[in-house]
């Protein structure tokens, strides 16, 4: 039987939800910078992985981060807005997600 659309949205969901779940806990909770708690977190680059923001949030993404482990750091939203705004050090790409 083929699958329904809706089916296959929901299972792609709950597929980029795992990943996303085994991911984050390779991560600290607090900013790689600021090392603060309850902000929004993000992930960005370190060093480039070839992978660029508009595959943001995406499956392909999430892979990206578990292979490059090292290459990722967490952020809160402040630090990242400001890294990539230019006024605070630490160089890094838009983040995947
Ligand atoms: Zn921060």
């Amino acid at each position: 039987m083929k699958e329904s659309p809706e089916a296959l949205r929901e299972r792609k969901r709950r597929q980029r939800e795992k990943l996303r779940n085994l991911v984050l806990l390779l991560f600290p909770k607090d900013c790689f910078r600021c090392h603060r708690f309850g902000l929004e977190m993000e992930f960005a680059h370190l060093k480039p992985t070839g992978l660029r923001g508009r595959q943001r949030g995406s499956v392909e993404a999430l892979r990206d981060v578990l292979q490059n482990r090292e290459s990722y750091a967490r952020l809160c939203w402040e630090c990242h807005r400001g890294i990539d705004s230019g006024k605070l050090p630490l160089e890094l790409e838009e983040a995947p997600f």
